[in-house]
């Protein structure tokens, strides 16, 4: 049920005020509206970073569709506002709101970020503080939702602690319902045993602003008129103190002791060795796990993919039809997160991803399909599945892209499956340039394949070629970075003798960061020196104007790094960076690398020990309390393989 008064205030007063306004006001395509009153429960996903990013995010349709489903549940969204959003709700007192019944983020049982990249996290700041929600964990009361977080940021979750209740690891599809029921349910136990005083109704804050901002659930708020009498702003909302930190404590404790997956951070001590560098955090309960363990969908099947995804009035970074077809990757490429996070390897079944593209083409209207995993390649009887998939879609002019091809397959199938999608060109990750390189970080593929490859695309009518690399990597050396450039130029070269014309080649070079639960772990970050001595030495070496090269941006990789290693302290710094105007940390134009490194500094954080010194092999990290499905000894070994590669060279 729509909060009407709250609508009605931004529609008249803020809307005609700020860019693109159709991202703040719901009401897509699929999208889906409960009224509040007599359910169990609800849910607030909220993406920390914009709209038309968010909305491209395939968790964020998973999970939406997954609670939806579920009897007795509303699953609704939120967005990070943009800056001149922001302001207008500070200026007019106003909370930030869900999409779909305008309800101030504060009034939900749960609120639900996804951690999809470091460099969002400011924004989780500014949705909980705008929200109505106390930064701090440790201030929450009963009265306030439970703030959880999954996705890649749970790969070392120290950083976001002070602000994040409950962390969920591994798969959300089964984790999310239960972590959701399993609140709600001690609550309403706990409200009836303790005598709590409560909302009328689950989730409902109970303070005065809050019930005159809002119309949650069947509470009638009055009106602009009280809107505007909240008076002291967003931050009225939802903090009023009914002194029961003990209870949710107490609920927080028994989720963490029940569901295997979870972690509260505050039931584990950080503790720190004599350099100073922060070590594994210990429980301080007795009846909790040293070391988490993922949470993992055995079978896909289980979990349909959502057969009507909603889709936005604006543009969005992915504007298609999205159907995951596998999860996890076989791959072993060491410096890579996403292989050791998302394990095991499970597939769906052709039939099933047939029937949900279909159901989300019938659906959507969407022009394009893309299939979604980490490697295409391995997915058995990927053939079958596509030509299938063109067999349906070629009539109906519905094209099909297939990323995340191993550069091998990508190439054997270069004109028969991509035959679609010519134009926007041919994109490879070679990651590095020569082959003993490549060995070494794991990713077993050869110069003389990417050559011949790229030969048969350009007699397939590509001209355009994109190249990815990474520069910084654990023993890379002068030829490691004339490689790049002499790739690149090669592969342009061929384009001449196949068409006549240099073919374009880009080469987008970033700037590698040793990520945790990889088995690049240990090693450490190149610094600020090496970086700009790199990315000059690379400008020097390019002679062809067919060749473009792209750098990533050192300061934003810098950071990144600091925040993916960064152990509890780095808490402080998100908050005073945020305090001091951080904001959309991901957007290269937005970005404010100096605000960021004052904060670091003001917090007493040592970046040289975070990040540009390596860890002994039997170092415990600061992350090693979350576990992965291969444990610890797969990274140590795996580390130890390519250092011993290093060696032999
Ligand atoms: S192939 Fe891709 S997803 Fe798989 S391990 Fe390598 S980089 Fe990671």
């Amino acid at each position: 049920m729509l909060n009407e008064s709250l609508k009605t205030v931004v529609a008249d007063r803020i809307l005609p005020c700020v860019q693109t306004p159709a991202q703040y006001v719901g009401g897509e395509w699929n999208a889906v509206v409960k009224d509040h009153r007599g359910l169990r429960g609800t849910l607030c996903l909220a993406f920390p970073d914009a709209y038309s990013i968010g909305m491209s995010c395939h968790a964020v349709q998973v999970l939406y569709d997954l609670m939806n489903r579920r009897e007795g549940w509303a699953c609704e969204r939120a967005f990070a506002p943009m800056e001149d959003m922001e302001r207008l709700l500070r200026e007019n007192g106003l909370p930030l709101w869900s999409l779909e019944t305008f309800t101030p983020l504060a009034c939900f049982d749960v609120l639900g970020f996804t951690l999809q990249y470091d460099l969002c996290y400011s924004n989780v700041l500014t949705m909980l503080d705008l929200g109505g929600m106390p930064l701090l964990a440790e201030d929450r009361t009963m009265d306030h939702p439970l703030v959880v977080a999954g996705g890649p940021g749970t790969a070392n979750p120290e950083p976001m602690s002070r602000f994040i209740d409950l962390f969920v690891l591994g798969d959300g599809e089964q984790s999310l319902p239960e972590v959701c029921e399993l609140w709600v349910e001690l609550k309403s136990r706990m409200r009836a045993t303790a005598g709590l005083r409560m909302g009328a109704t689950a989730g409902l804050p109970s303070s005065a602003s809050l019930g005159n901002a809002t119309n949650t659930a069947g509470q009638t708020g009055s009106g602009t008129q009280d809107i505007e009498q909240s008076g002291s702003g967003t931050r009225d909302i939802g903090q009023a103190s009914s002194g029961v930190q003990p209870e949710r404590e107490a609920i927080l404790a028994e989720m963490a002791a029940r569901l295997p997956y979870v972690y509260v951070p505050r039931f584990y001590r950080p503790e720190y060795g004599a350099d100073g560098r922060a070590t594994v955090p210990r429980p301080i309960r007795g009846e909790l796990p040293a070391l988490i363990t993922p949470a993992v969908v055995e079978d896909l099947a289980e979990f349909p993919p959502p057969a009507a995804p909603v889709v936005p009035f604006v543009e969005c970074v992915q504007d298609r039809i999205a159907v995951e077809i596998m999860r996890g990757c076989p791959g072993g490429c060491r410096f890579c997160q996403s292989t050791t996070l998302k394990r095991p390897l499970r597939f769906r079944s052709i039939d099933s991803i047939v029937q949900s593209a279909v159901e989300q083409y019938r659906n959507t209207g969407y022009n394009e399909i893309s299939l979604l995993s980490l490697s295409s390649s391995d997915y058995p009887d990927f053939d079958v599945l596509v030509r299938r998939l063109h067999e349906i879609f070629r009539p109906l002019h519905v094209g099909v892209s297939l990323p995340s091809l191993r550069i091998n397959e990508q190439l054997r199938v270069v004109g028969e499956v991509l035959n679609t999608d010519r134009h926007s060109g041919l994109t490879l990750a070679p990651e590095a340039a020569r082959d003993d390189m490549r060995r070494r970080i794991g990713k077993p593929i050869t110069n003389e394949d990417l050559y011949a490859g790229c030969r048969r695309a350009f007699e397939n009518g590509f001209s355009r070629v994109k190249l990815y690399f990474m520069c910084g990597l654990p023993g890379e050396s002068e030829s490691d970075l004339e490689g790049i450039i002499e790739m690149a130029e090669t592969i342009s070269q061929l384009g001449k003798e196949v068409r006549g014309r240099l073919a374009d080649v880009t080469a987008a070079v970033s700037n590698f960061v040793p990520k945790p639960q990889t088995p690049f772990q240990w090693h450490a970050m190149q610094r600020r020196d090496y970086f700009r001595w790199a990315h000059d030495f690379l400008f020097q070496r390019k002679k062809m104007r067919s060749v473009r090269l792209q750098c990533h941006k050192i300061e934003a990789s810098l950071l990144e790094g600091a925040i993916c290693r960064g152990d509890r302290r780095m808490g402080e710094a998100i908050e005073l960076a945020w305090r001091g105007g951080a904001r959309f940390d991901a957007w290269s134009e937005k970005i404010q690398p100096e605000l960021w490194w004052r904060a670091i500094a003001e917090s007493d954080i040592d970046v040289e020990k975070i990040l540009h010194l390596p860890y002994p092999g039997d170092a415990a990290l600061p992350w090693d309390h979350i576990g992965i499905r291969q444990g610890r000894a797969y990274l140590e070994r795996a580390c130890r393989a390519a250092d011993q590669l290093a060696a032999d060279n």
